[in-house]
């Protein structure tokens, strides 16, 4: 019997294969009785000595590209595989239970979390998450199992996971993975912007999914709905199939009247429209939707899913690409914004019980000034390709600011000394996402060269609604009075400084959202490319003058949900009267 669940859609289109069920806990320690105590020994030594070489190298590549100090962090792990306490403990255990090694050792690692989660001083958290990792390793060559991962997929397939992380979905193969479903997850997890950019259905936050869909079973994602339907019958199939066809041919549509040249409203103002993106790939999807440049490009998606930081040249090389190959446009690079839902294994950072609000972005970056100055120096050098920009993510205030450029100044005056060039008139600017820095924009529009508006992070911490968290994704609310009136304060901060404010969070790209943020001041916007066709049809049918007498109305309103259909009703007539229909926002499923 067909089951259809429902979700939240967060990436168009309808896809349909058998479900491919994916989790991190994807492997299983077994456990059986031994016969052979020394062949179970000698098992464990020569998963000790895998391990010792894996540590080494690691060691060694991060001696190379960070120095001595950081790569201390794995001599303690080779101490810890080293340590005799261990290796005794498995062998009295293997001893007296008679259970293969890996069991042995699991068991052993959760009895020592145990023991350790008692005393209560930080640095033991710390010893106990080397601990695990090296138990990991060592895991996984008693295993032979690889960290389970989406890279090398052998049908066509629909992945049905409780969670997906940035990683998982950035190295997944794409020409397997046609569709996702996922338990965790809202509209501005990072994972449901890859999907975007990666143009594949998603629905995320569907109760119990992975309990749900069992291996192999057929499976639909609309993505344009947020359902899921799994076996569907042969009649639902033909209906989502013929409706697959017609969005992609209204795509295509689309696509064909997004001309090159400036983004008008009927009124005759100019829109600057920009392309988000994270993966390389995106350059290219970014120029055939005749961007206006590049927005936004998240380098930090450069550092994930490997096992060493890419050195210098390596980021040289990705950021003098993209410059290159948009040159003259503008190409806005954000400094790594890792932290909060998007964490670098090889970097050793600790699972935050606030990751949101913890170590992230530029908290990062000034606590490795190492990694921060290599990033810098890359970009630097590569902005005598073209129109290149530096931005920073979750500035706070104006010390925050400050101590970013005096870093970029001194990364400058070394380029100097070594005559390196670099374009000396460089434009530096700063996100606005986290609300102290929407309260100082006047102080911050005077420090730096534009600001670039994150809504997705403004939003979460402005309402105190974690992006990433499903349960209260339904208080997320980019209508909400007091997110208006903060796009509208940082708005007017830049004009009356004379620079540009453009935004770059997810309600840039949603056209239902387009006429509002023009009232409110704001002249650009930044979003996935797949969005710009859509967004440029609906400007031409936005008159600039009625979006500013229509963003003084909204700002006298006193609720999300009243605002939130006052422009549906307007976008909707708006729609109905243009030439093209509501086209790729309206799901021909329901039609
Ligand atoms: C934002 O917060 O709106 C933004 C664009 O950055 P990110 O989604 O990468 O946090
Ligand atoms: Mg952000």
């Amino acid at each position: 019997m067909e089951t259809y669940l429902q979700g939240i859609g967060v990436s168009p289109g309808i896809a349909l294969a058998a479900a491919l069920r994916f989790s991190h806990d994807a492997y299983d320690v077994p456990q059986y009785t031994i016969t052979d105590l020394a062949a179970e020994q000698r098992r464990l030594n020569e998963a000790i000595e895998a391990t010792r070489s894996d540590l080494n190298s690691i060691y060694n590549h991060t001696v190379e590209g960070l120095g001595k100090t950081h790569a201390e962090i794995f001599r303690a792990h080779i101490m810890i595989l080293d340590d005799v306490a261990l290796r005794e403990d498995i062998a009295h255990q293997l001893e007296i239970e008679q259970h293969n090694v890996e069991f042995i050792l699991h068991n052993l690692a959760k009895r020592y979390v145990q023991a350790m989660s008692q005393i209560d001083d930080p640095r033991f958290r710390e010893r106990t998450a080397d601990m695990l990792d090296v138990v990991d390793r060592l895991l996984r060559h008693l295993l032979a199992a690889e960290r389970p991962n989406l890279r090398h997929l052998e049908r066509t397939s629909v992945i049905i996971a409780r969670d997906l992380t940035p990683s998982d979905t950035a190295s997944m193969d794409i020409t397997k993975a046609i569709g996702l479903a996922v338990e965790a997850g809202s509209v501005t997890s990072h994972s449901a912007i890859l999907a975007r950019a990666l143009e594949i259905p998603a629905v995320v936050g569907i109760p119990n999914v992975f309990e749900t869909v069992p291996a192999g079973a057929t499976v639909i994602v609309d993505g344009t709905a947020g359902q899921i339907i799994i076996n569907p019958e042969a009649a639902t199939i033909a209906r989502y199939e013929k409706a697959r066809q017609t969005l992609a041919l209204r795509q295509r549509k689309l696509l064909q009247t997004s001309a090159k040249g400036p983004a008008l409203t009927s009124d005759g103002v100019e829109v600057e429209l920009c392309a988000n993106i994270e993966l390389p790939f995106e350059i290219e999807h970014s120029l055939r939707v005749n961007a206006h440049g590049i927005g936004l490009y998240r380098t930090e998606y450069l550092f994930i899913n490997r096992d060493t930081l890419p050195n210098e040249e390596e980021q040289y090389e990705a950021y003098a690409h993209v410059v290159r190959s948009l040159a003259p446009l503008p190409v806005t690079l954000r400094t790594i914004d890792i932290g909060g839902d998007k964490f670098i294994a090889h970097l050793q950072m600790l699972k935050e019980d606030n990751p949101q609000l913890g170590w992230r972005a530029v908290r990062f970056c000034l606590a490795r000034p190492d990694i921060f100055k290599t990033q810098l120096r890359a970009m630097l050098r590569a902005s005598i390709h073209g129109n290149l920009r530096i931005m920073f993510p979750m500035i706070s205030g104006i010390e925050e600011l400050r101590q970013v450029k005096t870093i970029v100044n001194e990364v400058r005056h070394e380029l100097d000394q070594k005559n390196i060039e670099y374009n000396p008139t460089i434009q530096i600017g700063s996100m606005i996402e986290v609300p102290s820095a929407v309260a100082l924009a006047d102080l911050l529009a005077e420090e730096c060269d534009f600001f670039s508006l994150g809504t997705n992070d403004l939003i979460q911490y402005l309402l105190a609604v974690d992006r990433v968290n499903e349960k209260i994704a339904h208080l997320y609310q980019p209508t909400h009075p007091a997110v208006l009136r903060m796009i509208h304060t940082a708005a007017e901060a830049a004009r009356a400084a004379g620079i540009s404010c453009s935004i770059c969070g997810e309600m840039a790209g949603d056209p239902l959202y387009t006429e509002l943020l023009l009232g409110l001041g704001i002249s650009s916007l930044s979003m996935a490319p797949v969005s710009i066709p859509l967004v440029r049809s609906g400007i031409s049918r936005i008159s600039f003058k009625d979006a500013q007498a229509f963003a003084v109305q909204v700002l006298q309103m006193h609720t999300a949900t009243e605002i939130k259909e006052l422009i549906t009703q307007r976008y909707q007539l708006r729609e109905e009267a243009g030439e093209n229909g509501s086209d790729a926002c309206v799901n021909p499923i329901l039609e």
